[in-house]
């Protein structure tokens, strides 16, 4: 299965329905920057038209349309409203203990007038930050609109972090104000918020004034007199009418901290018509959105950046019909996604691999008792997704059909970068594949040249796009140093890349992660993927040990299918499943890639994003202390792993 090596055209009825055909990829070849003032007049609606595209004389840091004035929210909102399209759903709210709402382009308008407002009578000016901690709910899409109609950067930082996490970005945005709520529900129950920031905000030299809060949970709340102040209440006395701010092309929209995966959070500055270009663009062009007849849903968290520019921006400009849902997929059962998309008919469908493989875990069997029939486009997004987790997307979620998107890009990119256009790309099980039509991606060698197919190096960006950062927020040298001193006139993205035969981009997963053993270069993905291969594995996470021998041997930890857990819990079982799996890597990469050690682990360490901690499993496979372990999503796996791992044949050897 590993080596599938089959590509998947469109059907001939997609591809001669889809919005983006092949000679966009000639069109924006043959003049980049006006293929991209061409998006930005066709995708974003001027108050005052642009006249300059591209600014690049303080380079690394880029002005696009920069004489042109634009407002965010108008354009998400208000001006699909004018053109008559009020009455559209523009979100279908899907909470987690199972109430619903429904809310038009026109109802959005209202609320997000009300709450533009509302943050005007507290004190909110055009350039001041707000910080939103909110739940999966409407108030935060209202919120962010609201805060982007005052021309106020928001700071969306995700509920499940905690207060410190919470504070330092707050001190970092120097934030005027704080959304957040009561709490939200978590798996059946309420999970408070509101403690968090009380205590985030009590710091000596907070600069907060107001906390706004939603009450969404009808817990015991404490407001502190003259600071806390409801969202209900602020609405109710509030005008719905508003007058958008009209703001520069390059006016600060959002900051965004990185999640962490490695190093200090760097608060990721987003500016307003570039980034409004290239997620709309993207979105319309990538998922083929339909705004008449498409239901679309990405299951990503607000939170993140897939949150902001497709969940919040892509679509509302796009004027899409999506559902969002505030819960886990497991809450109160393994088929709740399933069971939303038979429920709204949903037809664009984006998530991250590790969901994907999460549902591989608990078995076909649940989704199958869903009618998926609506789906039409499948998108991939935050990992590599292995070749087997691609297949079993397509098969059992895609009935075979649907064409899979695998987007590449960043917090700092934007927007979507690397991904096949799904009318007219032949998609491959495990590959980004090309560059989108405006964007300059290379894969190159130490010494910055581009490698031939066949081979592998560092991912960079070699031109300019609009939605890319402008810098980390009051950090000009860090901006520079961290993304554009590796290679000189190159953005570096932190990636390790590889092209095959026809040229197209294979994501190997962060450098850090790519291993030296006895002097081959191997990717932990590759390994990962191997393995995952395997009938029995459902995710692995792979990391290099110090080895006095090879330099770094491969250490493997597995998670193995629900119908395997069995063999897994004795210790012949898992020395059995140790050799069958060593065995298999060998045959499928080679026998330098054989794992040294496999351990069966019942959990792996993600960050709230979903993504492997291969840093704390290091610790773990070289017998170490385990480091900082504050940003996982849940802090006792690691526990779990230590406890798991004693006295099983798994365990590592001093
Ligand atoms: P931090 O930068 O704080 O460590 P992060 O990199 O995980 O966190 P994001 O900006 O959300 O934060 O993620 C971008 C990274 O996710 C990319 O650099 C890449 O490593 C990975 N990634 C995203 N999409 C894909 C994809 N389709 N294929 C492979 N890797 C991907
Ligand atoms: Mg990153």
């Amino acid at each position: 299965m590993l080596h599938e090596t089959r590509a998947f055209p469109p059907s001939p009825e997609f591809a001669a329905q889809a919005n983006a055909q092949a000679d966009m990829y000639q069109a924006a070849s043959a003049d980049r920057l006006e293929f991209w003032a061409d998006q930005a007049r066709k995708h974003v609606t001027w108050k005052v038209p642009f006249t300059t595209t591209l600014d690049w004389s303080e380079a690394p840091v880029a002005k696009w349309f920069a004489d042109g004035k634009l407002n965010a929210a108008y354009n998400a909102v208000d001006r699909h409203v004018a053109a008559g399209n009020g009455d559209r759903v523009a979100l279908h709210f899907e909470g987690e203990p199972g109430d619903t709402r429904t809310v038009t382009y026109a109802d959005l308008q209202r609320e997000v007038n009300r709450a533009a407002n509302a943050l005007a009578s507290i004190g909110v000016q055009t350039g001041d930050r707000v910080v939103i901690y909110l739940p999966m709910i409407v108030e935060a899409v209202v919120a962010m609109l609201a805060c982007a109609r005052l021309g106020a950067p928001h700071s969306v930082v995700f509920g499940g972090f905690s207060s410190d996490a919470l504070r330092s970005r707050i001190a970092d945005a120097g934030a005027k104000v704080v959304i957040t709520a009561d709490g939200g529900f978590r798996r059946g129950k309420p999970s408070a918020l509101k403690p968090a920031v009380d205590e985030a905000v009590a710091a000596e030299g907070s600069p907060v004034e107001h906390v706004v809060v939603v009450a969404r949970t009808g817990q015991e709340t404490t407001m502190v007199e003259g600071r806390d102040v409801w969202w209900n209440d602020l609405m109710e006395s509030a005008d719905v009418e508003h007058t958008p701010v009209w703001v520069d092309a390059e006016h600060p929209l959002f900051i965004l901290y990185t999640s962490g995966t490695t190093g200090n959070p760097k608060g990721i500055l987003h500016t307003t018509g570039g980034y409004l270009t290239q997620t709309a663009y993207t979105h319309f062009n990538v998922f083929d959105l339909k705004p008449e007849t498409d239901v679309y849903w990405c299951t990503a968290d607000i939170g993140w950046v897939t949150g902001h520019s497709y969940v919040v921006y892509g679509p509302l400009l796009n004027g899409a019909t999506q559902v969002i849902y505030e819960g886990t997929p497991d809450s109160p059962h393994q088929g709740r996604w399933w069971e939303i998309i038979e429920k709204y008919k949903v037809s664009l469908f984006y998530t991250a691999p590790t969901a994907i493989r999460t549902c591989m875990k608990w078995g076909e069997d649940i989704p199958n008792k869903y009618d998926l029939t609506s789906l039409r486009v499948l998108g991939s997004v935050g990992e590599s997704i292995n070749p087997e987790a691609w297949m079993w997307y397509r098969r059992v979620i895609g009935g075979d059909k649907a064409p899979i998107v695998d987007t590449w890009w960043q917090t700092e990119t934007g927007a979507i970068m690397i991904s096949p256009l799904p009318g007219v790309t032949a998609t491959k099980p495990g590959s980004a594949q090309r560059p989108l039509p405006g964007i300059s991606a290379d894969v190159v060698n130490d010494s910055a040249e581009s490698v031939p197919n066949g081979s592998g190096g560092y991912l960079v960006l070699s031109e300019p796009w609009p939605a890319m950062l402008r810098g980390i927020w009051g950090d000009l040298e860090r901006f520079k140093d961290t993304y554009w001193s590796r290679f000189d006139g190159l953005y570096f993205a932190g990636d390790g890349a590889k092209k095959d035969e026809d040229g197209d981009i294979w994501l190997l997963g962060r450098v850090d992660d790519v291993m030296n053993v006895s002097g081959h270069r191997l990717s932990t993905m590759e390994i990962e993927s191997a393995l995952v291969s395997h009938d029995i594995v459902a995710e692995a996470a792979v990391v290099g040990a110090a080895d006095d021998t090879t330099g770094q041997a491969v250490v493997a930890f597995v998670i193995l299918r629900e119908q395997s857990a069995d063999q897994g819990a004795t210790p012949e079982g898992v020395a059995q499943i140790q050799e069958e799996l060593r065995n298999h890597v060998a045959k499928e990469i080679g026998p330098i890639a054989k794992p040294r050690k496999i351990l069966v682990v019942p959990e792996l360490p993600k960050t709230r994003s979903g993504k492997i901690m291969r840093r704390l499993l290091r610790d773990v496979a070289e017998n170490r202390a385990v480091g900082d372990a504050t940003t996982l999503a849940d802090s006792s796996v690691m526990d779990l792993i230590a406890s798991e791992l004693s006295g099983t044949p798994g365990k590592p050897q001093a």
